[in-house]
């Protein structure tokens, strides 16, 4: 179908109800995994993602291991239920895209070179895809590394902004990334409450630099919250591991 044949924006409100500057519901548990040094589960809007993270640790292979700073490793995969056609397994062009900015983005906060020849390897599972996938997973990703206990300089917080019927609208859901005019997604290096600079910026599609800037303003407001989501799942993890509770899914 013609994008220029559905209309995204009815009476002010976005087809699921939402404003211009509303994000998902997320949901965040941290600790899900028993295996894994740290790990999280999320979900934004439909989408549903599990980071684990695994390290500091030896590299295998070894031949990969540098002697003065840790390697970091990051793979994003697609489940082949996640998404109405069945996706083919294993790696594609577009997941070994996803994982490279993803672990670009989040190279910005490991403090690396306090592990020198050890690798840290962070695996991100999509179950179910509902536009903004690699935003959730980075999300979910930087949780993890907290609950790792991996040192970092901050954290990442990351959102999309698309543009859909001639305006901005934050988070993008499936419908708005398909046939809108423009998807962007951004992610945030965050370090003490204040955003420092941007660790990951993709764009599909075309915006004039007006709207650029009002994007990606627009994307920092989102990003804070999500930050604040993230500090306060981390919060509730410990809390219930003092009480003696695990976190993990039943
Ligand atoms: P992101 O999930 O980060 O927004 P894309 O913009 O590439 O990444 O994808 C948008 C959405 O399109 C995904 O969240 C998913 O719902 C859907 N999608 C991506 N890849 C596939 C695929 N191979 N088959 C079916 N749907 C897909």
């Amino acid at each position: 179908m013609d994008s220029k044949d559905i209309k995204l924006i009815i009476d002010g409100k976005r087809l699921d109800g939402r404003g211009f500057e509303d994000l998902r519901p997320i949901k965040m548990r941290v600790g899900v995994l028993k295996r894994a040094d740290g790990s999280c589960y999320l979900e934004m809007g439909k989408n549903k993602v599990v980071a684990a993270v695994f390290g500091p640790r030896e590299v295998h292979p070894r031949h990969l291991a540098d002697p003065i700073k840790a390697v970091v490793r990051y793979r994003y995969n697609m489940a082949p239920f996640s998404v109405e056609e069945r996706k083919r397994p294993g790696p594609d062009r577009r997941s070994v895209e996803i994982s490279k900015v993803s672990r670009e983005a989040i190279e910005a906060i490991v403090m690396k070179e306090l592990f020198p020849r050890s690798g840290i390897d962070i695996f991100v599972e999509v179950l179910q895809a509902d536009a903004g996938s690699r935003t959730a997973c980075l999300n979910a990703a930087s949780v993890a590394l907290v609950d790792a206990g991996v040192p970092m300089k901050g954290m990442i917080s990351s959102v999309a902004v698309a543009k859909v019927d001639d305006v901005l609208v934050l988070d993008p859901m499936k419908e708005e990334d398909n046939y809108g005019q423009a998807d962007i997604p951004f992610a945030f290096f965050i370090r003490n409450d204040r955003i420092e600079s941007i660790a990951l910026l993709q764009m599909d599609g075309r915006v004039s630099k007006e709207e650029f800037v009002q994007a990606l303003e627009m994307a920092k407001r989102g990003a804070m919250k999500i930050y604040e989501m993230q500090k306060e799942a981390i919060k509730t993890k410990y809390i219930m591991e003092s009480e003696g509770e695990v976190n993990e899914i039943e």
